[in-house]
């Protein structure tokens, strides 16, 4: 694999280590006094948005014998700042889109050889408002069958269990991409009323595209899933690392497998009108740590990483 050189493989032992609770400090690395450093990528966040956090240790980098990060009593995995930089990390923190407007803390623990410190910093779940859309679809998408309901229970299971074998090292090296050219045509987390009674809450953005147009993968990652399903139709998922995966529904064709690694801009398929759809487009979807995000958004707070 082009990610697995030698130079990568180090650099992923070495976080391991530094992470990991192994004492590396020499006698001499002394923390700074005000620990180590954190930025946050804003101080509010919308629902369904993900926050990134740096953790800035470069000026005494053997000084942490581990640095752990959680939000709401979740670990967040910290990982090695893509800049590799040693000393610098960086965590992601998913908004889920039922989170209430409220202020919140992400808890960062350290420890150098003499003790264990925590500090909390401080951001604002903001409210916001969601756009509602009206959509005809085929009533046998509303109302299954016996035989459907079964299948629709069994692959349920089945991508829930994609997302929690989970691939934990960062894959990608670059920014995220828009995996075509379209616009967007909905929203992420826009309410959707199906034939007037079935209500649901759109789990990814919609982006225009007709018929067989290329679909590319946002960046580099594992293929986990490659297959039709009831809902999404042909769809592709994408296991990035770092708890970030994405995915590629309602295709005409897929171009790839199961197992296979994949390039940023990688040929996915094609888009189509699979599944649960009234007409031809790609749906882009993404999770952090298992909560559906927004992929725009994630991508741009990615991208803003400044050494990327
Ligand atoms: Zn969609």
């Amino acid at each position: 694999m082009k990610y697995a050189s030698y130079k990568h493989i180090l650099r992923f032992f070495m976080i391991i280590i530094v992470i990991g609770g192994f004492p590396l400090c020499p006698a001499s690395a002394l923390p700074p006094a005000a620990g180590p450093r954190i930025i946050l990528s804003q101080s509010e966040v919308a629902p369904g948005h993900t926050l990134l956090l740096e953790v800035d240790t470069s000026d005494a980098p053997r000084a942490y014998t581990r640095i752990e990060l959680s939000y709401n009593e979740i670990t967040i995995p910290v990982i090695e700042h893509p800049s590799g930089i040693e000393g610098k990390f960086i965590g992601l923190i998913p908004i889920p889109l039922s989170a209430k407007p409220a202020k919140n803390v992400v808890l960062l623990k350290f420890s150098d050889k003499n003790s264990i410190h925590t500090k909390a910093v401080a951001f604002t779940i903001v409210s916001t408002t969601f756009a509602t859309e009206e959509l005809r679809i085929d009533p046998a998408m509303i109302i299954l069958s016996d035989d459907d309901r079964r299948r629709v229970e069994r692959e349920w299971l089945e991508v829930k269990e994609i997302y929690t074998d989970k691939i934990s090292a960062r894959l990608w090296r670059e920014p995220f991409q828009m995996p075509l050219a379209g616009g967007v045509t909905s929203a992420f987390g826009t309410k959707r009323v199906f034939n007037g009674t079935m209500v649901s809450i759109h789990s990814g953005v919609d982006l225009r595209s007709d018929i067989g147009t290329p679909v590319f993968s946002a960046n580099q990652g594992v293929v986990k899933l490659a297959k039709e399903l009831f809902y999404a139709g042909n769809c592709v998922v994408i296991d990035h690392g770092m708890n970030i995966f994405t995915v590629y529904a309602h295709l005409s064709v897929i171009q790839v497998a199961a197992g296979q690694s994949v390039c940023k801009g990688q040929q996915l398929g094609l888009s189509g009108a699979t599944g649960r759809v009234n007409g031809p487009h790609l749906h882009w979807g993404a999770r952090v740590g298992g909560i559906k995000v927004c992929p725009i958004q994630l991508s741009d707070v990615i991208r803003k990483l400044s050494e990327i």
